[in-house]
C-alpha cells in the first residue's frame, strides 16, 4: 500500500473551527495537561459521568489549540466504514467520501469520540494505528495509508459509571491513551457555571447546585447516575422562563434520573426542603 502523508490544511474543514472562546471554567489542571498531551502527539481519554463538561472542555481546547474539532458520537450501528470512508454513487460514476476520522486525519483536525465504549470493539480497532507511533490510518478501499500530520490529535471520551462487561474498553484499545478524569464541578465553580449558563442570579444557581449535590448522595443508594451539571442547568432556564422552581427541579432533575417512584418521592422531598 503506498503511504501518503497528510497535509494539515488540506481539506475546507472551516466549519470545524471554533471561532468564538466557549466559555470553559478549568476545574483542574487539565488545560495543562491536555497542551502537553497534544505537544506530545498523546491520545487522550477524559473519563468522567454524562453531563459533566467533557464536551465543553473539548470544544475549549479546540479553540485554545487552533485546531477544527471533528466529533463523533459513538453507537453501536457505527461502523469503520463509517469512520474511514466509503464510495458513493453519484449519477453515472462512483466517488470516494472521506469518514469524519479520515477527515480529521486528512486536515490536522481533533478527532472526539464521544462515549466510545458504545462503539462495538471491531470498530473501535480502527483507531488503534492512530494511537500509537505509527499515526496512520489505512483505508483499505483506496489501498492507501494516510500517516497523520502532527496537528492531528485523538480523544475520546469514557464514562466509567456505566461499565458493564459487555461495554467495557479492552485493555488493548485502554492502554493507548492517558486519561483525564471528569467530575461535577466542585460546589462554587458548579454555581457560577449554573449561573452563567442559565442567566439565573447566583443564589437561585447555589440553591440548584445544593439540591444537586444531594441528590448524588443516592448515588449508591439505588440511582444509577447523579444529577448532572448539564440537568441542574436545565432547571435554571426554566426557573428563568418562569416555571415555578419546585416544579422546574422537578422536571429538570427528578423525573428525568430515574422512573423509581420512591427515589422520586425522596428527590421530591430534597427540592422541597431547599428550593
Ligand atoms: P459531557 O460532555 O461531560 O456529557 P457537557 O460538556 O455537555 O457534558 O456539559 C454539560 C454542560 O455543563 C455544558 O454545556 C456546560 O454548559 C456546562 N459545564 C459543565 N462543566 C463546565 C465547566 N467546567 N465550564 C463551563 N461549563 C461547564
Amino acid at each position: 500500500m503506498a503511504i501518503k502523508c497528510a497535509l494539515s490544511e488540506e481539506l475546507p474543514v472551516d466549519e470545524y473551527l471554533i471561532t468564538e472562546e466557549p466559555y470553559y471554567v478549568p476545574v483542574g489542571n487539565e488545560v495543562e495537561i491536555f497542551t502537553a498531551a497534544y505537544k506530545n502527539l498523546l491520545p487522550v481519554n477524559l473519563k468522567g459521568p454524562t453531563g459533566c463538561g467533557k464536551t465543553r472542555f473539548m470544544e475549549y481546547m479546540a479553540w485554545k489549540l487552533q485546531r477544527p474539532l471533528i466529533t463523533i458520537a459513538c453507537h453501536e450501528d457505527l461502523t469503520a466504514t463509517d469512520l474511514v470512508g466509503r464510495f458513493l454513487i453519484k449519477g453515472e460514476s462512483v466517488e470516494w467520501s472521506d469518514g469524519p476520522l479520515t477527515k480529521a486525519v486528512k486536515s490536522g483536525a481533533i478527532c472526539y469520540l464521544d462515549e466510545v465504549v458504545e462503539a462495538r470493539k471491531d470498530t473501535i480497532v480502527v483507531i488503534h494505528p492512530l494511537t500509537d507511533d505509527r499515526r496512520i490510518i489505512p483505508i483499505d478501499k483506496l489501498g492507501v495509508i494516510v500517516k497523520a500530520p502532527k496537528e492531528f490529535m485523538l480523544s475520546v471520551s469514557y464514562n466509567p459509571g456505566y461499565q458493564s462487561i459487555i461495554k467495557d474498553m479492552k485493555q488493548s484499545t485502554r492502554q493507548r491513551f492517558v486519561a483525564i478524569d471528569f467530575d461535577y464541578p466542585p460546589a462554587e465553580l458548579e454555581k457560577q457555571i449554573v449561573a452563567h449558563e442559565s442567566q439565573l442570579d447566583e443564589k437561585t444557581a447555589g440553591l440548584l447546585v445544593e439540591i444537586g449535590q444531594s441528590i448524588r448522595n443516592f448515588k449508591h443508594h439505588g440511582l444509577e447516575e447523579g444529577v448532572s451539571t448539564r440537568l441542574l442547568i436545565y432547571a435554571g432556564k426554566l426557573i428563568r422562563e418562569g416555571i415555578e422552581p419546585k416544579e422546574a427541579c422537578r422536571i429538570a432533575m427528578a423525573k428525568p434520573i430515574t422512573d423509581n417512584p420512591d427515589l422520586q418521592k425522596s428527590i421530591d422531598e430534597i427540592i422541597a426542603a431547599i428550593m
